[in-house]
């Protein structure tokens, strides 16, 4: 069967993916099963999307309710799920914001990158539109959210001309530098997750957040990967302590349905007319995103996330000490980790022995290896995938 597939998917889907080309039929929690019946440990959680698990059946049944009832009506209408989802994400947050709903992440950064500019017209002495990120950032694929990533080697040249005023800062330090009358919005990852799993340092970030304050600068968290708990808060920036003018998330809130949300403290900035979607924050997305958010919240509440997030950190830290011969190191926090790999054939050996042993693990810049667990992976698979990993490692 995964031959004839691997056909399709070659004369038919376009190749912007490398693809590991095997058959997935069947998930449960952070265990996948391929067509011949071999089992897989997750680590990936599709890149930290099924936050509770593969085939989790609460999800799985509100969203079957949901779909017989209705799925989708329009934005021109009360959404009831949708109103209350803003609500829950609110209250978990601990911020004074409301929210826009879109379907990914790259979207989610586009309407933060709106709403900052529009702000920046209504409070500039002159109009304000320049958006600083850091070097190495991730913030999507669309023209805008591609520009605002910090990796030069992106900004392809065939997909110019792109929309001015983006500016990469080197590090948190020279971000202020860089501010003038004319900058909106500074926008970072606390944790960046594609570019390498790099957590910011939180004394910076917060002197960061005060001095863009005094400035009328806004600062805006993609939370697009950190967001959902994955740091063990629900928020990174509950864990930084901060207090940020607009988030966007998207991943790790949804159980795989396609959902982004910006939200933002300045309510008012953006007026009818000025964003839209035609399927954002619609019945589907948004019921099937309650449920796993109340699914999370408990969790969180009887501890299951810190409980992992140790067992994790310690398996981890004794790898890079095991294996120094592969390894520099730990990074990230919560469950959202790197092993720097020593260089970038270290890393994908890493990834595809890992996976010849049947734990699934992603790279994340140039030679990490990147572990992005549904945080609601059992003990026994975190040992059973550990205890995989670790055998794969011995064979390099
Ligand atoms: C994945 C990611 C995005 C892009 O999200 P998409 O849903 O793929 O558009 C943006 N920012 C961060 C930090 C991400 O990790």
């Amino acid at each position: 069967m995964t031959k004839e597939l691997e056909q399709l998917d070659k004369e038919y889907v376009l190749p912007t993916y490398g693809r590991n080309y095997v058959n997935f039929v069947k998930g449960d929690n952070a265990t996948l099963f391929d067509e011949n019946g071999k089992d897989y440990i997750d680590f990936t959680s599709g890149i930290g999307v099924v936050s509770a698990g593969h085939g989790n059946k609460r999800v799985g049944k509100k969203i079957a309710e949901q779909v017989g009832n209705i799925t989708h009506i329009s934005n021109l209408f009360l959404i009831e799920p949708q109103a209350k989802l803003a609500e829950k994400i609110v209250k978990l947050s601990g911020y004074d914001m409301r929210c826009f709903f879109a379907n990914s992440g790259a979207e989610a950064n586009e309407g933060a990158i709106k709403i900052a500019r529009k702000y920046g017209e209504l409070n500039g002495e002159q109009k304000k539109y320049k958006i600083i990120t850091l070097v190495n950032s991730f913030h999507g694929r669309t023209i805008s959210s591609l520009k605002a990533t910090g990796q030069p080697d992106m900004h392809q040249t065939y997909f110019g001309p792109y929309p001015d005023g983006f500016i990469y800062a080197k590090d948190l330090d020279e971000v202020l530098s860089l501010v003038d009358d004319k900058t909106a919005g500074v926008m970072i990852e606390l944790i960046q997750g594609e570019g390498g799993v790099t957590a910011l340092d939180k004394d910076k970030v917060q002197k960061l957040a005060e001095e863009l304050k005094k400035r009328d600068v806004l600062l805006i968290i993609d939370e697009v990967q950190t967001g959902g708990y994955r740091t063990g808060e629900f928020l990174a920036s509950n864990a930084y302590e901060i207090d940020p003018d607009i988030i966007t998330l998207a991943k790790g809130i949804g159980g795989g349905v396609p959902i982004g949300v910006v939200m933002t403290k300045h309510k008012d900035v953006l007026s009818p007319g000025d964003h839209g979607s035609t399927f954002g924050g619609n019945y589907l997305s948004t019921a099937a995103s309650l449920e796993v958010l109340e699914i999370l919240e408990e969790e969180y509440k009887k501890d299951t996330f810190s409980k992992n997030i140790e067992i994790f950190d310690t398996y981890l830290k004794g790898f890079a000490e095991k294996f120094d011969n592969l390894f520099d190191g730990t990074s990230g926090n919560g469950l959202i980790r790197g092993l720097g790999g020593k260089s970038a054939e270290t890393q994908q050996k890493v990834i595809t022995e890992a996976f010849n042993e049947g734990v699934l693990v992603l790279k994340a810049g140039k030679n990490r290896v990147r572990f992005l667990p549904p945080l609601t992976i059992t003990e026994e698979e975190i040992k059973e995938g550990m205890k995989r990993f670790e055998k794969a490692l011995t064979t390099i």
